[in-house]
């Protein structure tokens, strides 16, 4: 088949096999030729939303940077002889196609991370291929969660707090600037919202690491978690999902305190703002990365996903970083978003913005090709008129 991008709203329903395996392999030479991080700095790591985004190029950093082994998470949709795979599907083949070549152990366990079922596979595998683990990477972004312990199926709401939420935001394929009016969350969306993306499920792995002593002395866990500018706070950190996030710096207290028993360390990672599959969704955030990336573009600080989870490696996670804290705690590599040259920068623009002067103004462009890379379109060297076999991706 002859497979091209099909959009509804903010998700591509198609993926392209040879697409997303060059947009994995670039991200590997990336490392491969630029990486600073020591090689045997993480001798195992476990990835839990490895497929994509900011868990796929951790993974990639740990593998092909650290040469670690990597046992990955997802929840990824296989193809079939007329349907593609989700993009996922294929990067995990491409990564785990690349670290072969390599003689580097990469396994993918594909289902479902919040299941026990997942959780008891995963700690199988770890005992019988690894040993210990020295690296939790914990990346899940889902907008549900089945419960383990109740089976209730909880559904996160993306929304304001408190009262109606009058804001910019632009329709990202028309290119229009507009003004939404976003209802405030109920008391139990928040709740729902805590239950998919707080921190519970990521105590819930680290505890089952420790009941069956998976976790080597002095292992660190991670969990990423994105603050951003007062530009986007009414619909994100002070938001539903500021809630569940506030909730995973909760989580890492917790983690931290039962980590000393080997010498462990626990930190949640603030992150700058990418295109991904779930950052797309969140209404006003493609309008701000627009503004932030054409601004960081422009003073010579923007980082791609890679290049910025490379830097979290190099320059706080690695034995001997001397990491950049927070008051509570967490690992900041959101400096140079945050940086006030570009700020103010992204400040002044904001309220000028219209969908008239959006191209000069903001990077739209920009965000919509990493929009379609995620989905394997617009790679450089594919060819996307040839016929391709949607269950390969070579
Ligand atoms: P993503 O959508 O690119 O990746 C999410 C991953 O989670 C995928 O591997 C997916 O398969 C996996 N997943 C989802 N549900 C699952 C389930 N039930 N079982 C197993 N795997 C499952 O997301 P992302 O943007 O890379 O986000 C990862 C983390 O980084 C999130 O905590 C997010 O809040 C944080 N973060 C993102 C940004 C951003 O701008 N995208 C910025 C800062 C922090």
């Amino acid at each position: 088949m002859i497979v091209k991008p099909r959009i509804r709203g903010f998700i591509c329903t198609t993926a392209h096999p040879h697409g997303c395996a060059a947009h994995v392999n670039q991200q590997i030479d990336y490392v491969a030729a630029n990486s600073d991080v020591a090689k045997g700095a993480f001798g195992n790591v476990l990835v839990l939303g490895c497929s994509g985004g900011y868990g796929l190029a951790s993974r990639i950093v740990a593998g092909f940077g650290c040469g670690a082994k990597t046992l990955g998470v997802s929840f990824e949709k296989s193809p079939t002889e007329s349907k593609t795979a989700s993009a996922g599907w294929y990067n995990n083949k491409a990564f785990e196609a690349r670290a072969e070549q390599q003689g580097l152990y990469a396994k993918t366990l594909d289902g479902d991370a919040f299941s026990d079922a997942m959780r008891d596979q995963v700690m199988d595998t770890i005992k019988a291929d690894l040993g210990q683990i020295d690296l939790v990477v914990y990346s899940l972004a889902s907008p549900v969660r089945q419960h383990p312990k109740t089976d209730e199926l909880h559904r996160s709401a993306i929304k304001p707090l408190g009262e109606v939420l009058e804001i910019k935001t632009v329709h990202v394929e028309k290119g229009e600037v507009s003004n939404v009016a976003l209802e405030p969350a109920t008391e139990q969306e928040i709740a729902d919202t805590v239950t998919v993306m707080g921190g519970e499920d990521w105590e819930y792995w680290i505890d089952a690491l420790l009941a069956n002593d998976l976790l080597a002395p002095n292992a660190k866990t991670v969990a990423y978690t994105y603050i951003g500018s007062e530009l986007t706070w009414p619909i994100y950190w002070e938001g539903t999902l500021g809630k569940a996030k506030a909730d995973l710096d909760r989580a890492s207290g917790e983690i931290q305190r039962k980590l000393q028993a080997i010498e462990g360390d626990a930190r949640v990672a603030v992150l700058k703002a990418i295109v991904s599959q779930a950052s797309a969704a969140i209404p006003v955030v493609p309008l701000y990365a627009a503004l932030l990336f054409q601004v960081m573009k422009e003073q010579g600080s923007h980082e791609e996903c890679i290049e910025h989870i490379d830097r979290l490696f190099t320059s706080q996670l690695q034995i001997g970083a001397t990491m950049r804290l927070d008051d509570a705690g967490r690992i900041r590599v959101d400096d140079l978003e945050l940086a006030e040259v570009v700020q103010t920068e992204v400040k002044r623009r904001w309220p000028l913005v219209d969908t008239d002067n959006l191209p000069e103004l903001g990077d739209l462009a920009g965000f919509r090709e990493d929009f379609l890379k995620i989905f394997g379109f617009g790679i450089q060297g594919v060819d996307y008129d040839a016929e391709v076999d949607p269950q390969r991706i070579d």
